[in-house]
């Protein structure tokens, strides 16, 4: 049986990248028709709009998709298309693990981590209110009112909502993946001695939760800590549960200590969908250019795959990644030594390699 899946090239360095993925995930012998469609900044010259309906129609109909990075056009009234197309997925789980490869370079060895941050609520809810402007006066002098603090007048406001219907349903993911995958703990990462209401409210719904998994061990970190000990200690942390601001900046953290943002994959998936993608964005001073690492995006592959409950294809997929990197001969400039060390081959030689690998394994 063929999978239907819809393939979203992307912008920049997205179109090398998505033809690499491509190749990879048909070398491991698992059948594919590919629905393409684009979105982002070149889409928007060619139809008007970035995030077109036939995209999202196309991932509502297949239920899954892998997708390039996409460039946020700059300027006035554009939010990113990857917040936009979470929302209207309502894809609320970020998953980002974060595992060294031997032959990465990177200041860690053993490092074996899984973000899971919440992709709907918190800062990220797009709920602004701009300097200046009538409306947020009058939210400041509400505000006021309501809690007796003092705001200054020339003040931006940006709201954090952060829900326990949202919370259980992450933490709840966030324990189901603990289980599935057989990973040893979960930890809840948050600021409650300072926002009591909003992660006050998440830490005591992950709590709540926790009681539900007896079988998996659970703790809660302040986010602060949190930082200081993952770059000190990071081998002591297994599966991370963040609301989304945090999870944000902790999964670029966690990309840095496994050896970049060239390496790192991602999925965000919802109850009905999924869309899979790498950490990192666009790149566009390398567009064209054959250049930058795919393995962030391979590896949403093998995400992909394992959710499509191709496990014997995303293990063998993963191997030859993982072989590849090992061996150091065909991997791009990012994982030399040296960054312009002329040994680095382009992303297509990589790419062929692996492939070649993974043929051999059939
Ligand atoms: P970026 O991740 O595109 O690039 C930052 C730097 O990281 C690059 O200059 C490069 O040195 C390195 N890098 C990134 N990917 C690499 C790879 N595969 N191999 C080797 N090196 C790699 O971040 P940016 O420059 O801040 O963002 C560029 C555009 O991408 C922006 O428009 C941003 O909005 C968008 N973006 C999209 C996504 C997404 O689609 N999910 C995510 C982040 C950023």
């Amino acid at each position: 049986m063929a999978y239907t899946v819809t393939l979203v090239p992307g912008d920049g360095v997205g179109p090398e990248i998505s033809e690499a993925t491509k190749q990879v995930l048909e070398a491991t012998g698992v059948q594919f028709r590919w629905d393409i469609h684009n979105a982002g900044e070149e889409t928007l010259a060619k139809e008007g709009n970035v995030l077109p309906q036939h995209t999202l129609d196309s991932i509502r109909k297949n239920k899954v998709g892998i997708k390039g990075p996409i460039t946020t056009p700059v300027g006035e009234g554009f939010r990113s298309v990857n917040v936009a197309l979470r929302q209207a997925l309502d894809l609320y789980a970020c998953v980002r693990p974060c595992k060294s490869y031997p032959g990465v370079r990177s200041r860690y060895e053993g490092v074996d981590i899984v973000i899971i941050r919440e992709n709907m609520e918190d800062l990220y809810a797009g709920i602004e209110f701009e300097e200046g402007k009538p409306e947020t006066l009058e939210i400041i002098q509400l505000l006021e009112k309501r809690s007796g603090a003092k705001i200054r007048r020339d003040s931006g406001i940006s709201i954090k909502p952060i829900s326990i219907f949202g919370t259980e349903r992450i933490v709840r993911y966030a324990f189901n993946y603990a289980r599935t995958n057989k990973r040893k703990k979960v930890t809840a990462v948050h600021k409650a001695n300072i926002m009591k209401f909003s992660d006050g409210l998440f830490l005591e719904v992950a709590r709540r939760v926790a009681g539900e998994f007896p079988d998996i061990p659970f703790e809660d970190r302040i986010i602060d800590n949190l930082a200081m000990q993952l770059v000190t200690r990071p081998e002591e942390y297994d599966v991370l549960v963040f609301p989304n601001l945090y999870g944000d900046i902790v999964s670029d953290l966690a990309a840095g200590l496994v050896g970049g943002l060239g390496v790192a994959p991602g999925a965000n998936i919802g109850d009905d969908y999924a869309v899979f993608e790498a950490t990192h964005g666009s790149a566009p001073r390398y567009t064209g250019q054959n250049k930058v690492n795919p393995t962030g995006m391979l590896l949403s592959g093998v995400l992909m795959l394992r959710h499509l409950g191709e496990t014997g294809a995303a293990a063998r997929m993963e191997k030859a990644i993982s072989d590849v990197i090992r061996e150091g001969k065909y991997v791009t400039y990012d994982m030399k030594p040296n960054r312009d060390d002329p040994t680095a081959v382009g992303t297509s030689q990589m790419t062929d390699a692996i492939v070649a690998k993974l043929k051999g394994m059939r």
